[in-house]
């Protein structure tokens, strides 16, 4: 039997647990690649030396380490900065009423061995960002399951700066997994090679940011409606109070408020969940899709482990809210993603922009969508968010014409503290 990595574990590890998937390893035939090299060494890797990191403990996470653990990966790291909420229990199967207010990682880790025996799970209960490339490092594979943009935005553009040429140990696969009530993707990212996460940016069909004039003049969806009663009838008649989305009270005046609007412009379903959905921001979270999308991610991180079969290529996408829809897509790398790509990305805005509208356009366009940005030329400095000195003496630029700051087709960079990269733009005016 092989020596397992936590040394103490082959006695636990009952002969024949692995046998189902010994049947991928073993021989190659018709459940295998054609080059597939099939035997000891290959289970050796898988048992012995492979170590992949999952990034997420909620819903997917959960998930995610059952599954690794139940494959035949033995060395897992999983990173998670929450603590355990009693909302999660009903799909974070790892946790117990016991459980609430501990670390995520923490218990899901001990779970995980305690149910497996042989396997290792090594938690980091904090951020990903306290890590670095050296940490980054040490893992052949990275599969994420979280439910922030930004933070995958961060592991995304970490992993692609990682990559030196000269040293293929440096490319670290990104598996990616994500889900939105019925809804849900997975995805492979090999940094540099194929499409990053950043490349797709725009295909995120969240929208949450609804343009003012609709909510304004010509609302068409329930949401409409419901952003009018909270972004410009609550601060009317309020004025200075503050809004409270965990106050119920609040949340029934602005429920009452925008079915007044709706039934004003014939819109039918405003409902008092979708009301607090609107405003709280919240995704539903669905345990059968998770399942579904966690599943995907470790098979294809076990392909990519093993070699035993092709690895997925890049994109599959799961639309369960009509029927359901699966589809599986090569998306392409974009010149000008600023992570990936190289290319400086050109945009073109009226000469009358101010730098603030400038600014929004760089909050709202969904392939850019950087929150804060600092913007700069390669001469001077046109607007910091940080720090407050810096702002302070950038702040007068913002009303001014960004045509003033900027010759036409000059370049600007965009950073934000959030992000591990920038982005270049040249600007052009129409
Ligand atoms: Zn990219």
């Amino acid at each position: 039997m092989l020596a397992s990595v936590n040394g103490n574990s082959s006695s636990s590890d009952w002969p024949g647990r692995y046998y189902h998937v010994d049947q991928v390893l073993d021989t190659p035939g018709p459940r295998t690649d054609p080059s597939f090299l099939a035997g000891d060494g290959v289970k050796d890797f898988l048992r012995n030396q492979c170590k992949i990191l999952v990034i997420g403990a909620g819903g997917l996470g959960c998930e995610i380490l059952a599954n690794l653990a139940l494959s035949g990966f033995k060395d897992i790291h999983v990173i998670d900065m929450d603590t355990i909420d009693i909302s999660n229990l009903n799909r974070q199967f790892l946790f117990r009423p016991k459980d609430v207010g501990k670390p995520k990682a923490i218990v899901a880790a001990e779970f995980v061995m305690n149910r497996v025996p042989g396997v290792k799970v090594t938690p980091y209960y904090g951020k990903i960002q306290d890590k670095d490339e050296e940490y980054y490092m040490q893992f052949n594979l990275v599969i994420c399951g979280l439910d922030s943009v930004e933070a995958r935005r961060w592991i995304n553009a970490t992993l692609v700066n990682m990559v030196d040429p000269e040293n293929p140990e440096s490319l670290k696969p990104l598996i990616d997994g994500g889900t939105e009530g019925f809804k849900g993707q997975a995805r492979v990212i090999l940094p540099t090679i194929t499409s990053c996460y950043e490349c797709s940016l725009d295909m995120l069909n969240k929208q949450t940011a609804f343009p003012i004039c609709t909510i304004a003049n010509t609302p068409r969806l329930p949401e409409h409606c419901i952003e009018w009663a909270s972004v410009l009838e609550w601060p009317r008649v309020f004025k200075d109070k503050k809004m409270d989305t965990d106050d119920p009270e609040h949340i029934n005046w602005l429920y009452i408020t925008a079915l007044k609007r709706a039934k004003e412009f014939n819109i039918e379903g405003v409902t008092w969940s979708l009301t607090q959905g609107v405003v709280k921001n919240i995704i539903p979270a669905i345990a059968s899709t998770n399942a579904i999308i966690a599943a995907s991610c470790c098979n294809e991180a076990f392909k990519i482990a093993t070699s035993s079969a092709a690895y997925l290529n890049n994109y599959f996408m799961l639309i369960g809210t009509e029927g359901v829809y699966s589809y599986t897509f090569e998306h392409e790398k974009r010149d000008d993603c600023p992570v990936c790509g190289g290319q400086t990305m050109d945009i073109t805005i009226s000469k009358d922009w101010t730098v603030d509208r400038l600014i929004e356009m760089l909050v709202e366009r969904q392939d850019i969508q950087i929150k804060k940005p600092s913007l700069s030329t390669p001469t001077k400095q046109i607007y910091f968010q940080a720090p407050p000195q810096l702002e302070e003496a950038t702040r007068p630029n913002l009303e001014k014409k960004v045509s003033e700051l900027v010759p036409d087709g000059g370049e600007m960079t965009i950073t934000a503290t959030t992000l591990p990269f920038s982005l270049s733009l040249r600007v052009k005016y129409a």
